[in-house]
């Protein structure tokens, strides 16, 4: 039997703790789980977790502040963030804070599982390449999703790793969002192409010059944005 994937959940709701983990458990995962910020974070260094699933609004540090935290220490699994807040300011900032992706509350406990498990299975296949891909003078690794900018590391998280992947496939064409959401997240889960968007905007941030003024990750108007 293969080891079972880790999952650790984050978050203060009692019910909610348990419907995850019955729900979880039931699908073959090892869950753990903690009602603050704090707890959690330390229950990941003990734990080394294959997935964080993060409530936003948490009594101490919020959800945010844990994700920072979570990177600063060096927890790279990918953190999955569950919150009744669906403003797009708190989506940016949660993938700004090292955050994979964004499950807004109310949700189906099929559309998160949905979601867990494209996590997965783009975590295996990147360990199965395991390859890099420059971007201006940017290395990315596609396996550990972070990339050396100037000699310092910076996390990417997953799906934005993947889109630049995708993008380096084709490199110099131009890729549509609706391949992007196609290929990067599949066909059992509704992203927007907004959602590209964001993580376009986060990629520019992080491995851009001048993220105003994109030198490698452009946008091709009407057509959806290509790496040069
Ligand atoms: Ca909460």
């Amino acid at each position: 039997m293969p080891t079972k994937r880790r999952i650790l959940v984050i978050e203060d709701e009692k019910d909610l703790i348990l419907g995850l983990t019955d729900a979880f458990t039931f699908e073959g995962f090892e869950v753990s789980s903690a009602d603050t910020g704090e707890k959690g974070i330390e229950l990941a260094e003990q734990i080394n977790p294959d997935l964080v699933v993060l409530d936003l609004m948490l009594p101490g540090k919020n959800g945010f502040q844990v994700c920072q935290e979570l990177r600063a220490k060096d927890q790279m699994a990918p953190i999955l963030i569950l919150s009744a807040r669906s403003q797009e300011n708190d989506i940016i900032r949660g993938l700004e804070a090292g955050a994979d992706d964004y499950v807004t509350k109310p949700f189906s406990f099929g559309e998160l599982l949905a979601r867990v498990r494209t996590i997965f299975r783009r975590v295996d296949a990147a360990k199965q390449r395991g390859s890099t891909v420059t971007v201006g003078e940017a290395q990315v690794d596609l396996d550990a999703h972070n990339a050396l900018v100037h000699g310092k590391q910076v996390d990417l998280g997953f799906y934005a790793t993947a889109i630049l992947q995708l993008l380096d496939e084709r490199r110099g064409e131009p890729v549509s969002r609706d391949e992007i959401l196609d290929v990067v997240w599949g066909m059992d889960v509704n992203p927007t192409n907004r959602t590209v968007d964001n993580f376009i905007m986060k990629l520019r941030r992080k491995l851009e010059e001048d993220p105003a003024q994109p030198r490698h990750i452009l946008t091709v108007y009407g057509q959806g944005y290509k790496l040069v």
